[in-house]
């Protein structure tokens, strides 16, 4: 631990004398500057993430440390929700039971027009309400007393050489390190003019409805996810989703569209066009009121994850461009944040020239370039005829990646079949 502990971050507020680089308009209203250790901006999965794994190692960094976020959970938070076999396995080490509260994925299908690829587990993976999930796990950082600010939103971050000096709505933190976790649209990032290295923003494109469903559609009944590629024949750099889900205890259908665009220089797929489309297919009538639309920061290979005492983590740094897998990321980049920022205070080096390493020697997170490239050649293909052999050959490459890494396809391919369409 470290010797030189700030005052905690859940006792009374540090008052200091404010210097002149503290002479902004929000420290003239005598806003207190409170001291940190560790400051992490975003309480989504990325930053508790990070929070649970650092009280896990050390349940004195629960005092140490301080969670702000502009929203107040439940707050909502367009995703699918569905949390693979990684990102239950990174809740599961963390000692979490998973809430009771979603639905079990037992049938995961990849569909290209009539081809369609089953694979089966108990579940393959789980499919929550987003709100509910965040909330959930803020509920258990707030349990092992990590203070999480709900509300307050940054507005200002000035790294120092001694400490990152952040403005929020509620007055300044100085923080000794800050992990940006603030989502894919990160403001800090703009704040600070972090640039990505790729030649385009690697930004996926998503498009999403969700929709009261009765509890006997097909996709309920058997606990069905759909991956429908199809719309690779539109333009689309990505597939159409159907998984179904709880929301406050009623069944909803949450569908949408994931156009990766890691191929910039293809034309734009129109997502409404595709969504509407895919929507008429299954017989659904698409209210264009009820779609809404967020990105999703992919990995960028040659980036900076890291400055002198600030991390990126989850959305902030970048996760799956192959099929927008971002919870399970997200939460593997808390654990990898969490050991770095341990390592900086017990060595007194807060440059964090190693993050970028680690990140990548994380055999989660490591498989974030794999999906990077398998998404570039997969995206790039414009032949239906080529597309529908790939698509027909699926189980081989899903067989052959798991050999070149199994994290990449946590699933047993031997429970693998064809079936037949659902439409
Ligand atoms: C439509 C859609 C569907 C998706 N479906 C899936 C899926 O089914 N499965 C999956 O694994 N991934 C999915 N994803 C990706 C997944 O949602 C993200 O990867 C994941 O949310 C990343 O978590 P995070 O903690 O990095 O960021 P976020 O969950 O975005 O959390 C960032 C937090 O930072 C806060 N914040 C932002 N700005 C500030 C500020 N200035 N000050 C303070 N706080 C701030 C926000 O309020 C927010 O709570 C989907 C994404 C989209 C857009």
């Amino acid at each position: 631990m470290n010797g030189q502990m700030s005052k905690s971050a859940n006792g009374a507020n540090e008052q200091m004398s404010k210097s002149a680089n503290d002479q902004s308009p929000i420290s003239n209203l005598q806003s207190p500057i409170e001291m940190v250790d560790v400051l992490i901006i975003g309480a989504g999965p990325a930053g508790i993430s990070t929070a649970l794994h650092l009280v896990q190692m050390d349940a004195g960094w629960a005092g140490r440390m301080i969670v702000v976020d502009k929203a107040v959970h439940p707050r909502e938070k367009l995703c699918g929700g569905g949390v693979t076999q990684t990102g239950l396995a990174i809740l599961d080490a963390l000692g979490l039971d998973f809430p009771a509260q979603h639905v079990p994925i037992r049938e995961m299908r990849f569909q290209f027009g009539k081809i369609v690829h089953a694979i089966y587990g108990d579940p393959v993976f789980r499919v929550m309400h987003r709100a509910a999930f965040d909330h959930w796990l803020v509920r258990q950082a707030e349990a092992r007393g990590v203070s999480v600010r709900q509300g307050v939103a940054v507005t200002d971050v000035q790294p120092t050489a001694d400490f990152v000096r952040v403005v929020t709505e509620q007055g300044i933190i100085r923080a000794k390190t800050v992990v940006i976790a603030d989502g894919s649209t990160s403001f800090v990032r703009r704040k600070l003019g972090w640039a990505h290295a790729a030649e385009h923003p690697p930004l996926a494109r998503l498009l999403e409805v969700i929709s009261p469903e009765s509890a006997d559609h097909p996709l309920f009944a058997g606990g069905i996810a759909v991956f429908d590629f199809s719309v690779q024949r539109e333009g689309v750099q990505g597939y159409v989703w159907d998984f179904p889900s709880l929301r406050h205890g009623q069944t909803m259908m949450n569908r949408g569209v994931f156009d990766s665009r890691v191929r910039a220089e293809h034309p734009r797929a129109p997502l409404k066009t595709a969504l509407t489309q895919a929507f008429s297919v299954r017989q659904c009538t698409l209210a264009t009121e009820t779609i809404h639309g967020h990105p999703i920061r992919w990995f960028d290979a040659g980036g900076n994850l890291a400055r002198p005492r600030m991390l990126l983590a989850g959305d902030a740094a970048g996760v799956d461009p192959f099929v927008g897998e971002g919870i399970s990321f997200a939460l593997g980049y808390g654990q990898v944040a969490a050991r770095a920022i341990a390592a900086a205070f017990a060595r007194g080096d807060f440059s964090f020239s190693d993050y970028g390493r680690r990140v990548l020697a994380d055999p989660l997170l490591s498989q974030l370039p794999q999906r990077v490239k398998l998404a570039r050649i997969l995206y790039r293909i414009k032949s239906p005829r080529l597309l529908a052999m790939v698509w027909y050959l699926f189980p081989l490459i899903v067989r052959f990646y798991r050999l070149v890494n199994r994290n990449i396809a946590p699933f047993s391919a031997a429970k693998m079949r064809r079936v037949k369409p659902l439409w």
